[in-house]
């Protein structure tokens, strides 16, 4: 018997949701290392295939170990249904491969992931799907894009580097105004931060491979929302084709579950105390963080979120020079382009991120020359502020 865990607490369900021990009374969650399953009797195998017996058959179709991170992230999410796949990027691969057909429309955020946007322009374009793209924060931009062939508009909230924020109550109505689905990349917030279906959204995809991991060991993603869409029509796509998750990352991700809202919180925490201090200092012109008064959607993601997040972007004087010297001045911190780690992170967005972009489409999104991304990590917050202070003072 497996308790629901429904009426419980969000730390609870973390910790707690989706686990069914077996025969063996094991404490924690076992990881299930098989690719298939057997059966006790010819006619049970016949059953199983049928359809007419549920079970495990193949792991590309089920695992235990795998529907318990299902599980314990759909409760999180406050969802009917989640669905684990290979990675972020086939989560939304196959939500729109599962969801759209040839001839349909997407509106997209034009500040998503950059693999995203490669996605959508060279590949489900070749498949009739086509994408505009629209400035985050301005509702009649995402209206006026919306054609009568508009299924799905995508977004995330943060963005990614400048943590402009999404009124999504705002824009799930108008979604529902227009018979489309609003799907969200949950991925800087998670649910121990913000929870988009409750605000209206249809459809939440993660990269697990970040906060939900949280410690940079494995690659991971999921999709989250209704029985229908993503229980049957997105788990029918994966079973099919494929990019299914592995027990092992399973077992990561559900690991990293537990402790979610507790590093979230801390995460949280320390970049707003880092944001803080940032503001202050004679070389940074200006700070890009939504827990700052001073943010354009401040009050907005105080209403939608239960804390900030851990990604902070600002700019240095001297432009790119001033902001790769501060990038070498540094002695600990890592270079490197992922986030969501427990150890904090640096990166130079204009010449990584963001360096397939145009100028045009750089400045469009407000990545400047001088601006820098920081992904606070769980060390002493004085430690961080030292060594970046060794690049300010460059
Ligand atoms: C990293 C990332 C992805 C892609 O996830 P992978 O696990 O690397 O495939 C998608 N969306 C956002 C916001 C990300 O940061």
């Amino acid at each position: 018997m497996t308790h629901s865990y429904k009426e419980q607490g969000f730390a609870t369900r973390a910790v707690r949701a989706g686990q069914q021990r077996t025969h063996e009374n094991e404490h924690a969650e076992p990881i299930f290392l098989t690719s298939s399953y057997v059966f006790d009797s010819a006619e049970q195998a016949a059953a199983r295939f049928g359809g007419d017996e549920p079970g495990n058959i193949y792991s590309r179709f089920t695992n235990p170990t795998v529907r318990t991170f299902e599980q314990r992230l759909a409760s999180l999410e406050g969802a009917e249904s989640a669905v684990a796949t290979s990675s972020g990027m086939s989560a939304i691969l196959s939500t729109f491969m599962a969801l759209l057909s040839a001839g349909d429309h997407i509106v997209s955020s034009r500040s998503i992931f950059g693999t995203t946007r490669v996605l959508f322009d060279k590949y489900l374009s070749k498949f009739g799907v086509e994408t505009d793209y629209v400035s985050l924060t301005n509702l009649e931009a995402w209206q006026q894009a919306i054609k009568p062939n508009t299924k799905a508009l995508f977004l995330e909230t943060p963005s990614n580097p400048m943590n402009e924020i999404a009124d999504l109550a705002a824009l799930s109505a108008l979604a529902k105004a227009h018979d489309c689905l609003l799907i969200v990349d949950n991925c800087f917030c998670t649910p121990a931060l913000q929870q988009p279906l409750a605000l209206g959204a249809d459809i939440v995809v993660h990269s697990a491979t970040k906060y939900i991991d949280g410690q940079g060991r494995c690659i991971g993603g999921a999709v989250v929302g209704d029985a229908q869409r993503v229980g049957e029509d997105v788990y029918g796509f994966l079973r099919t084709a494929g990019p299914t998750m592995s027990p092992f990352n399973a077992w990561t991700f559900l690991k990293g579950l537990e402790t979610l809202e507790l590093r979230m919180n801390a995460h949280s925490a320390s970049a707003l105390q880092l944001a803080q201090w940032l503001d202050q200092q004679p070389n940074v012109t200006h700070v890009f963080y939504a827990g700052l008064p001073n943010h354009p959607q401040h009050e907005l993601a105080k209403q939608q979120q239960s804390a900030f997040g851990g990604i902070i972007a600002f700019e240095v004087k001297g432009g790119k020079e001033g902001a790769w010297k501060l990038v070498n001045a540094t002695q600990w911190l890592s270079i490197t382009a992922n986030l969501g780690d427990t150890k904090t992170t640096i990166t130079h967005p204009a010449t990584t991120t963001h360096g397939r972009l145009t100028e045009e489409a750089r400045a469009e999104a407000g990545i400047t020359d001088g601006m820098l991304r920081i992904s606070v990590g769980l060390e002493s917050i004085e430690d961080i502020q030292a060594d970046l202070q060794h690049g300010l003072d460059q």
